[in-house]
């Protein structure tokens, strides 16, 4: 018989009815250290007191009204957006899917306006994860998400992740625009180096086409700057934002250059929550925080602490873990042991890691981790590490 939840994850036995910054409290009262975040989105932790009070203040007074009228938070947290970032116009969704159906939409308008409706072509890579809508399934491309969910959007080429020799072959006068993860999430924290970087903005610039970045994982903070790209020097075009820019709750964002957006006007594109005055009210709290002085400094001098005690569990482990890389607090455990074990021995140790493919475990803890945290939950690897070397 189906379960009445549709089964379409494979969910771990840990029912958490409770937290506290980077804590989770399970049902049976054990205290789990978070170094998942929810997937990279409690940026600033569970029931922190900024967000929480943000959210009651909004929920006592007005939740939502729909995009047909003015919407002040909305307004404010495109403002503050536009002040921080590259971009000069955003659009609000719900989530990072969605994020990516518009960025695909604005690429493909953009060309259509500028009497070029053939450049319809998005360029993508292997290990790239943009969620889970047509779109986000097609832009990625892998058979483990597309498999039998045919026909599929149509209009992406997928490229080996670090061939620049088809990536150059692959743009043609159909091309609209690369689609790249500064820092891929899923595909098992594998970040693109700045030069690379550098050298796709270039591309683009050359060929007229437009890059799109996709820091729905990497953005709001994550790599120890407010947007991943920010440390090439480079911008995009058209970026996706989620996950942490609500921390936790659902809230997502596609910002943009005047140029890039141009062509969606009035009519051309729409949802009926996104941007809302309670998820705005959240995101204004989440922004105000982390592009504070000093807030991401601090991020960056953990990251450097945690990266530090990670080598040398490393080393501790050579038959459990292979490597570390990532960027801030984004990181990644190469795992010798098959990654799910490695996690499920972290929840017998109560600390919590994320899989992600390549064999990784990734590491994404709330951004305002304390010292101390941090040292526990490398104690807590440690043992669980341990464990797996004596099973
Ligand atoms: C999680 C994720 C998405 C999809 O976000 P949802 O909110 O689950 O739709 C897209 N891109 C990247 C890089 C992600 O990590």
């Amino acid at each position: 018989m189906i379960p009445s939840v549709l089964p379409t994850y494979s969910r771990a036995p840990l029912s958490f009815v409770e937290g506290e910054g980077a804590w989770l409290i399970e049902q049976d009262g054990r205290r789990f250290l978070d170094l998942g975040a929810g997937i990279a989105v409690n940026a600033l932790g569970h029931a922190n007191p900024a967000l929480v009070a943000a959210l009651t203040e909004q929920a006592g007074k007005l939740w939502h009204t729909s995009n047909l009228y003015q919407i002040p938070q909305q307004q404010a947290l495109a403002d503050k957006l536009v002040a921080l970032t590259f971009a000069d116009t955003v659009f609000f969704t719900n989530s990072g899917t969605e994020s990516c159906e518009l960025a695909v939409k604005m690429a493909r308008k953009y060309f259509y306006d500028k009497g070029q409706p053939d450049r319809v072509e998005i360029i993508t890579f292997s290990g790239s994860f943009h969620g889970r809508s047509s779109a986000g399934i097609a832009a990625a491309g892998s058979e483990k998400m597309t498999k039998g969910f045919g026909p599929l959007l149509p209009g992406f080429v997928h490229l080996d992740f670090g061939d620049h020799d088809a990536l150059r072959a692959a743009i043609t006068d159909t091309t609209a625009a690369i689609l790249i993860e500064p820092v891929q999430g899923e595909g098992g924290i594998r970040p693109v180096p700045d030069q690379c970087l550098k050298g796709l903005r270039d591309l683009c610039d050359e060929n007229g086409i437009l890059l799109i970045m996709d820091e729905v994982q990497c953005g709001v903070g994550r790599t120890g700057k407010l947007f991943a790209h920010e440390w090439s020097g480079i911008a995009p075009d058209i970026m996706m934002v989620a996950k942490g820019i609500g921390g936790g709750f659902p809230l997502g964002a596609v910002l943009a250059t005047e140029d890039a957006a141009s062509g969606m006007t009035a009519g051309t594109h729409g949802s009926t929550y996104g941007g809302n005055p309670l998820g705005c009210a959240v995101g204004n709290a989440v922004i105000d925080i982390i592009s504070a002085p000093d807030f991401l400094a601090e991020v960056n001098r953990k990251a450097g602490l945690i990266l530090q005690k990670l080598e040398g569990l490393v080393a501790g482990h050579p038959d459990i873990f292979e490597s570390v890389r990532g960027s801030g607090l984004m990181l990644g455990l190469k795992c010798k042991a098959t990654n799910s074990d490695v996690v499920s021995a972290g929840y017998a140790h109560e600390v919590i890691t994320v899989p992600a493919a390549d064999n990784v475990i990734r590491l994404l803890p709330p951004l305002n981790i304390t010292d101390e945290e941090i040292a526990e939950a490398i104690s807590r690897l440690d043992q669980a590490a341990g464990s797996l070397e004596t099973a």
